[in-house]
């Protein structure tokens, strides 16, 4: 994960409310917060504000170096096949389906 600085890491927390843009969980603990790459930065994604969202540990792993639009597919893959984390799938599918029709 790149190193940001903790004053860039508050504001884009702040911003999103603290708030995972993949499951839409909100998070208490600051610990279990990550600054995520919408673009992956591996596919030339930038740093910058625009490009930076809060994501809760799991989204982060599971997003890895995916767009929003190929995570929304793996969710969706996850969703139907994994019965014991399907309610987090489904608000991932759900969410980001909102989120890139807007
Ligand atoms: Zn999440």
């Amino acid at each position: 994960m790149a190193n940001f600085s903790k004053v860039k890491r508050l504001r884009i927390y702040q911003r999103d409310s603290f708030t995972c843009a993949y499951c839409g969980e909100k998070i208490q603990n600051l610990s279990n917060l990550h600054l995520e790459h919408i673009h992956p930065k591996s596919k030339g994604g930038k740093s910058n504000d625009d490009n930076l969202t809060t994501s809760c540990i799991s989204c982060n792993l599971y997003k890895y170096n995916l767009t929003s639009q190929e995570f929304l597919l793996k969710a969706i893959d996850k969703y139907l096949e994994h019965k014991q984390m399907a309610d987090y799938f489904l608000k991932i599918t759900t969410n980001l389906k909102k989120k890139l029709s807007a």
